[in-house]
C-alpha cells in the first residue's frame, strides 16, 4: 500500500502529539514530534548557560544531533546521545522555545532533517509549519486546534497526573502567549495552509479524532 506524509499542525496543547503517535503505531508510520526538536535545541542553549544569542544557538543547531527512539509508550529524544524526554519538557525549556524556533538558521537546519526523515513517506509529522513549509505537498494537511481554555484544562490534567504543580490560570495564559509568539514570528509564522482539513476537538475525544484521521489517511492510499 502507498504510504503518505501526513502534516498535523496547531497551537499548542491541541493533542497533536497524542493523536499523531497513535494514529502513527495503527498505520505502521513513523512519528516526528517536531516540537521535540525545537526544544531539544533550545534544551541544548540552556545547558551551555549562555546569554541568549541567535548565531550561537544557530551553531549549535547544526552541530547538535538529535535522535527519536520511539517505543511503545513514548517517544524517546536524544541530543547528542544524552536522553532528554523528560528534560525538554521543563517550564524552563517552555518558556524560550517559542524565541529559539524563531531563529531563521534554527529553521533552516530543523527543516532539511525534517524532509529528510519524511522523503520516503510513511509519517506522521507534527508542528507549527509542516503543511505551509516543510511538506507543501503532503497529500494529507490537518490543522488540529481546540479553544485555549480546553488546551490549558487538557495540559492541567496531564501535569496534575504527573505530580506537577501548576496553576489553570498561569497555563491558560502562557499558552495563549506561546501561540501568540509562534503566530506573529516572521519566518514561518503558525498558520492553517489553505489545503489543510481544520479539525476543531474541543468536544472531541482523542478516539475520535484519531478514528477522523486515520479515515482520512485511508481515503487517500
Ligand atoms: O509542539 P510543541 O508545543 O512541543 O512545540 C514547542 C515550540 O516549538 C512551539 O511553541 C514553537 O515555538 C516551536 N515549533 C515550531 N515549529 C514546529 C514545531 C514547533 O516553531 N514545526
Amino acid at each position: 500500500m502507498k504510504k503518505i506524509v501526513v502534516a498535523i499542525d496547531g497551537p499548542a496543547g491541541a493533542g497533536k502529539s497524542t493523536i499523531a503517535k497513535l494514529a502513527a503505531e495503527k498505520l505502521g508510520y513513523a512519528y516526528i514530534d517536531t516540537g521535540a526538536m525545537y526544544r531539544s535545541v533550545t534544551w541544548k542553549f540552556l545547558q551551555t548557560g549562555r546569554e541568549f544569542d541567535e548565531a550561537f544557538i544557530s551553531e549549535l543547531a547544526n552541530t547538535m544531533i538529535i535522535e527519536f527512539k520511539p517505543e511503545a509508550k513514548i517517544n524517546r529524544v536524544f541530543v547528542d546521545g544524552t536522553e532528554v524526554t523528560e528534560a525538554i519538557r521543563t517550564p524552563e525549556v517552555t518558556a524560550i522555545v517559542s524565541r529559539v524556533a524563531a531563529i531563521g538558521a534554527v529553521r533552516e537546519a530543523m527543516v532539511e532533517q525534517q524532509r529528510r526523515m519524511g522523503e520516503i513517506g510513511g509519517v506522521l509529522m507534527d508542528g507549527r509549519d509542516i503543511g505551509t513549509v516543510v511538506f507543501p505537498h503532503a497529500q494529507l494537511k490537518i490543522f488540529l486546534t481546540a479553544s485555549v481554555e480546553e488546551r490549558a484544562r487538557r495540559r492541567y490534567k496531564e501535569m496534575v497526573e504527573k505530580g506537577q504543580q501548576v496553576e489553570l490560570a498561569q497555563l491558560q495564559e502562557d499558552i495563549a502567549a506561546r501561540d501568540k509568539q509562534d503566530s506573529e514570528r516572521a519566518i514561518s509564522p503558525l498558520r492553517q495552509a489553505e489545503d489543510a482539513l481544520l479539525l476543531d476537538t474541543s468536544d472531541m475525544s482523542i478516539a475520535q479524532v484519531t478514528d477522523k484521521i486515520l479515515q482520512l489517511v485511508q481515503e487517500r492510499v
